[in-house]
Parts: C-alpha cells; sequence; structure tokens
C-alpha cells in the first residue's frame, strides 16, 4: 500500500523538495492533497503531474483560473482560508507535510491531529505559538508528530532506542547565516537581497531572514522545548558553519549523540515521510577524509538580539513565544518589503514583547487573540 500524503505549502521550498522525494519514490508514496496560497501556476502544474484528490487555493481570487485549467480532471478544486481545515479533516490521506508558513499552518495542523492522522511538521511556528497545546493534544489522540526541521530531525533519530534514558540538554547547531561575525554599524545597512542569501540552505524568504537575524534558532529552541518536553534550560545552541552536524543529544552519563550529513533538507523530509524507514537515496555523501574541519562557537546574541529575545520567551513562557512569533512575521515582512531595516526587525519584536499583556496559560482562544494583538501592535509600528 502507497503512503498517500497531503502537503500543505506544497508550492514552497519544503513542498517542492518533498515532492521531488516523491517522484524518486513512487511505489511508496502518493500525493493525495496539494494546497497553495498564491502561485496558482506551480498548484496546477503540480496537480496535473501527481493528480492528487484535491486541491486548494487559499487567494480565492484564483480560484477560476485553477478550477479552468483543471477542468477534465479528477482533481476537486477548494478556495479560501476555511478550505485548509475542510481537507485536512479529510479521511483518505495517510500523512500531512505541514509546509505552510508561519502562523497560517496552525489550524489546519490541528485539524489534521484531531483527524488522528500522522504529521511530518516542518511549520515550527505551530509549536512556538501553541506547543502546549498542540502536543497536548497529539498525545492524546496517539497521533506520531515527526520533525521535518533538520536539527529536530536529527534530535529525534538520536533519541531511537534512549527510552527510559534521561536527556542531559540537547545542542541545537545554528550556522551563523550569512552575518555570521558581522556588528551593528554593518547590519544596519543590509538589505534583503544580502539576508536572501544563506551560504549553506536554499529556502523560503521568510525563514530566510529568519536565519539572518538568528530568529529561526530561537523559534527552533521553543519547537524542540515542546517537541521533546524539554525544560528550557536543558536546550542549548551553538553556531556551526558547516552545517554538517544537525545537532546532538547529550545524555546524563556525559555521552553525546549526533546526527550528521550534508546540509540537504531532501533528507529529513524523506526521513518524515518514510519513517520508521530509511530509503537508500543517490543525495551527496559526506567525506571526512575532504573536510576541511568543523568548527564550533558561542552566538553573537549581544548583536543576533532575537536570539536573546526568543530565550526570553521561552524561560517566560505563555503567551510570551506566541507574541515573539507575531511580531517577527510582521517584522519580517516589513523587512522584506523594504519597509524597515535589518536591526529594526529585533526592536519591533522586543516592543511587542513588553506591550502585550501576559497570559500565564492561554487557552487556544486566547493565543488567537495574542497573535492579532501582537500583529496589529507590530503593524502599527511601521504603518502597514
Ligand atoms: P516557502 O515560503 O517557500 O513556502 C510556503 C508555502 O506556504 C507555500 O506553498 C505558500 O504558498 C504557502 N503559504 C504562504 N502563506 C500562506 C498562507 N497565509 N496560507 C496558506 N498557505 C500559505 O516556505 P518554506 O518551504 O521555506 O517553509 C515552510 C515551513 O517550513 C516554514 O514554517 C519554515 O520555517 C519551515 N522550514 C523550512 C525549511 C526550508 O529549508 N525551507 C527548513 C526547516 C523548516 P504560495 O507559494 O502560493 O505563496
Ligand atoms: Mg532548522
Amino acid at each position: 500500500m502507497k503512503k498517500r500524503i497531503a502537503i500543505f505549502g506544497s508550492t514552497g521550498s519544503i513542498g517542492t523538495q518533498a515532492l521531488e522525494v516523491i517522484s524518486s519514490n513512487e511505489d511508496k508514496f502518493e500525493v493525495e492533497i496539494l494546497t497553495a496560497h498564491s502561485n496558482e501556476k506551480l498548484l496546477i502544474e503540480q496537480a496535473r503531474k501527481y493528480k492528487p484528490n484535491a486541491v486548494v487555493i487559499v487567494n480565492e481570487k484564483k480560484y477560476t483560473t485553477v478550477k479552468d485549467e483543471l477542468a477534465g480532471t479528477d482533481v476537486k478544486v477548494f478556495a479560501g482560508e476555511a478550505s485548509l481545515e475542510e481537507v485536512a479533516a479529510f479521511d483518505t490521506y495517510d500523512m500531512m507535510l505541514a509546509a505552510i508558513v508561519g502562523f497560517a499552518g496552525l489550524k489546519s495542523t490541528l485539524k489534521c491531529i484531531a483527524s488522528g492522522k500522522p504529521v511530518a511538521l516542518a511549520n515550527k511556528e505551530t509549536l512556538v505559538v501553541a506547543g502546549d497545546i498542540v502536543m497536548q493534544k497529539a498525545v492524546k489522540k496517539r497521533v506520531p508528530v515527526i520533525p521535518v526541521d533538520s536539527e529536530h530531525s536529527a534530535i529525534f533519530q538520536c533519541l531511537l532506542g534512549e527510552t527510559r534514558n534521561k536527556i542531559e540538554k540537547i545542542i541545537l547547531t545554528a550556522s551563523g547565516g550569512p552575518f555570521l561575525g558581522r556588528k551593528p554599524n554593518f547590519l544596519v545597512n543590509v538589505k534583503k537581497e544580502h539576508a536572501l542569501q544563506h551560504p549553506n540552505w536554499t529556502m523560503g524568504a521568510k525563514i530566510s531572514v529568519d536565519s539572518a537575524t538568528l530568529m529561526n534558532k530561537g523559534l527552533e529552541m521553543i519547537e524542540a522545548r515542546w517537541l521533546f518536553n524539554l525544560q528550557p534550560e536543558q536546550i542549548e545552541v551553538i553556531v556551526h558553519p558547516e552545517s554538517i552536524i544537525h545537532s546532538m543529544v547529550q545524555f546524563e552519563d556525559g555521552s553525546i549523540k549526533a546526527q550528521m550529513g550534508p546540509p540537504d533538507m531532501k533528507l529529513p523530509i524523506q526521513y518524515a515521510l518514510a519513517f520508521p524507514q530509511r530509503i537508500p537515496n543517490d543525495f551527496p555523501r559526506y567525506d571526512f577524509t575532504r573536510s576541511d574541519g568543523l568548527h564550533f562557537e558561542k552566538p553573537d546574541i549581544k548583536t543576533f538580539r532575537n536570539l536573546a529575545l526568543a530565550i526570553q520567551a521561552l524561560q517566560k513562557g505563555g503567551n510570551v513565544p506566541c507574541v515573539l512569533n507575531a511580531a517577527n512575521e510582521i517584522a519580517v515582512y516589513g523587512f522584506l518589503h523594504n519597509r524597515i531595516g535589518f536591526l529594526d526587525m529585533m526592536e519591533i519584536v522586543e516592543r511587542a514583547m513588553d506591550k502585550i499583556p501576559f497570559i500565564e496559560k492561554p487557552t487556544l482562544e486566547e493565543y488567537f487573540e495574542s497573535d492579532a494583538a501582537a500583529r496589529n501592535f507590530a503593524a502599527s509600528l511601521i504603518h502597514i
């Protein structure tokens, strides 16, 4: 039996790489659902090639084009934000790949979990915003949440077979992004073109900017807290510019396990889709004899304040990570649209964290309210 995959965010960096993995393993996987926000051209092309049961185009203005272009096929076409949840409740797929970017991915992922379907989770913001509630629901429903994020996939792999052994800490590796070693006098002038040039990974625009500000690593600390049920002080970040060690787990006897490989997202995507199997492939292999060495240093959280802010949010808990995430999404949007500078992003996040009232144990509704309040406040700061 082939595993039927629902790819939410199929037109993005993770989504398109997942389709490549599926193309190379047609005996194992088939595509059941594809979703996009506005890229109707690519969605139509994907639908023709992979013949899913259903597609969603969130931007309703594009509905007629998608419907017309797919007339004569068996593909059902849906439009609008609410359709994401509607198709996430279908019982015709076996696993969701949650690869929508940002808070926008939360509701459909929750619906998938409520329907009892395993999730391959790329959308880290889901856990940053409401990780306690998402993981509680997953545990209650006995739904596996398999990480796609390379660091979390690494930790997940290191933990296999360690069921009753205590974790002392996990060590998340960070490439340092394109501005490693730079100081504020340089960063004040950088533009989005520079920030989008990541040295090791090709990714969507939002996560590329997050990697450049180190917010991505902060979001990943919060993601790890919920995925692996850790205390904030058990999570450490170390800069490792080569991105060969994808992350590590240190156990209470001092032994450290690492998962390694060349930086290629297709590997963790394939691992999550096929779990618990490993599938042979022709991806590049790492050759230690050709290595120039692996290097490590402390992150500069004074310059890259977003990481310090995320650590604060992780420690405070409650709705603070949700506020951090919402303000960051607006700040990144502002930066990508040339409204604000690189360092302004950190200022916006900090001001939102100061402004929005603290809630210690938010309900899901309160998370939505905190998200909206932080977004509105951040948007008012940059006049969008
Ligand atoms: P992209 O920006 O490349 O793709 C995002 C996808 O989500 C696209 O299909 C896009 O549709 C869709 N989308 C965007 N906004 C909305 C919305 N409001 N509602 C519904 N769908 C929407 O992102 P990435 O693939 O880079 O990242 C996806 C997620 O995976 C992020 O959470 C990221 O942090 C995480 N991740 C990504 C990695 C990477 O290497 N790229 C690595 C680890 C984690 P359209 O194309 O039509 O706009
Ligand atoms: Mg990552």
